[in-house]
């Protein structure tokens, strides 16, 4: 049975995943997930070993979510050229393992969801003869990893708006030295300003005749399926399967603990899962209380973590079927400050000689609390989600000593910036599209 798509508002009809990938969110503004979560055979988790490749492990895991919806051809090749890079187990002490989810082409994990749904979008456009345009609005981090994925993929072409003078040094190089496809809006303005130049855009119906519009949205589904497949990298990679799983994910808008509860429920063995976050800890606050409570987001130096309103939210609790005590259950939530990150930054190093980037860390420290917490051995997994590079300043701040680039990142800020500036203003994006179309 081909997978349909619900929306967490169950106000809009199921959909198939070609119509949630390109729509990006249902109508009545809920989140697709999918209707149908079925467990994987016993043999495929028995057959999980360190030698099985991250493009073998996420092949079976995509064909199993997504194998009706796309033959076995055109998966592989998706998976293969989205995963040409490895996500490393690496143990730090004792039971405790680093999953290092760095290793992309912009050093973050947010690589393996953008490179999936670009190469999926890329099927798609292939199979219709259309021609796609991604608009996009960018604060930094998501914009590089979506502009990285969509890289040189025939038929879609992808702007990438970003406010001037707000984003790094570093992440102005990495969104305005790619060429080809990508083209770089420099904005005058605010990230809510490139934001809602975005959304104008797409109710723009002067825009219609010239551009088929697609969002490549933070929350599309076709970001959170890939993100399932690591965890099963993870798993094949440890060494000593008897102990009982815990994975602490450092959150923000929790699409990577999302996409860790689809793995348990498809199957994954994971005994716990760890809500780690700075003290912007909706969730975490929600384990404790039952009361979800957004609000505005504090600035912390793990700033990728800096979210007042997790958007994921409802997927967790669609997952459970709304069922409270199920979910935390299996979820237990940590808080940290930015003194105690850097303490542990501290720690891992003098102990260990391990560089952990400000996320990881928060990631670690929530996994050794709970850990401390129990009496039985375990096997503690937590998520490196950037490379230290990426988080410099913080680092350097921490170990005192200055960090490596590493060398393509080093390559990339040496490549001349390309960038279109434009008015802070709908109608110099509007006209700029048009005079190109
Ligand atoms: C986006 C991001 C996070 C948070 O991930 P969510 O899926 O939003 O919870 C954590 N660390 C880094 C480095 C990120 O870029």
């Amino acid at each position: 049975m081909p997978m349909k798509l619900y929306s967490t508002n169950h106000q809009s009809p199921l959909v198939s995943l070609k119509t949630a990938v390109l729509q990006g969110l249902p109508p009545d503004n809920g989140l697709y997930m999918p209707q149908n979560l079925p467990p994987l055979p016993g043999s495929f988790i028995e057959s999980l070993k360190p030698d099985k490749s991250f493009q073998e492990v996420a092949l079976t895991v995509a064909t199993h979510l997504l194998g009706d919806e796309l033959s076995a051809a055109d998966l592989e090749r998706i998976v293969n050229e989205a995963f040409f890079f490895d996500a490393p187990l690496v143990n730090i002490h004792d039971n405790i393992h680093t999953l290092e989810l760095f290793h992309g082409p912009t050093l973050a994990f947010k690589d393996f969801a953008a490179q999936f749904m670009a190469k999926l979008m890329g099927q798609y456009v292939r199979e219709s003869g259309i021609e796609l345009t991604i608009l996009v609005a960018t604060s930094g981090d998501t914009g590089s990893a979506v502009a990285n994925g969509f890289l040189k993929v025939p038929g879609i072409r992808v702007f990438i708006l970003y406010p001037s003078g707000k984003v790094s040094p570093t992440q102005e190089q990495q969104l305005t030295t790619l060429g080809h496809n990508i083209t770089a809006l420099e904005v005058a303005g605010t990230f809510d300003d490139c934001q809602a130049m975005v959304k104008q855009a797409f109710l723009d119906n002067d825009l219609r005749p010239h551009y088929q519009l697609s969002s490549a949205n933070s929350i599309n589904i076709a970001r959170l399926i890939p993100q399932s497949f690591y965890y099963f990298r993870a798993y094949a990679q440890l060494p000593d399967k008897s102990l009982p799983l815990v994975i602490s994910v450092p959150s923000g808008n929790f699409g990577n603990l999302s996409a860790g509860l689809i793995a348990k429920k498809i199957g994954l063995p994971v005994s716990q899962f760890i809500a780690a976050t700075n003290v912007n800890d909706v969730v975490p606050e929600y384990l404790q209380t039952s009361i979800f409570r957004p609000r505005p987001s504090l600035a912390t130096y793990s700033n990728a973590m800096d979210v007042g309103n997790p958007s994921n939210f409802p997927r967790m609790l669609a997952l459970y079927d709304e069922n409270i005590q199920q979910l935390k259950k299996d979820l237990n939530g940590f808080v940290y400050t930015d003194a105690e990150t850097i303490a542990a930054m501290q720690a891992v190093y003098k102990n260990f000689s391990y560089i952990l980037d400000p996320h990881g860390a928060v990631g670690y420290l929530g996994l050794q609390a709970f850990i401390a917490q129990q009496n039985s051995a375990l096997n503690g997994i937590f998520l490196e989600t950037a490379h230290p590079a990426k988080f410099g300043q913080v680092v350097e701040h921490a170990l005192k000593q200055k960090i490596d680039l590493p060398p393509a990142l080093a390559a990339t800020l040496e490549l001349p910036k390309n960038a279109t500036l434009l008015e802070n203003d709908y109608d110099a994006l509007k006209s700029y599209l048009l005079d190109i179309a």
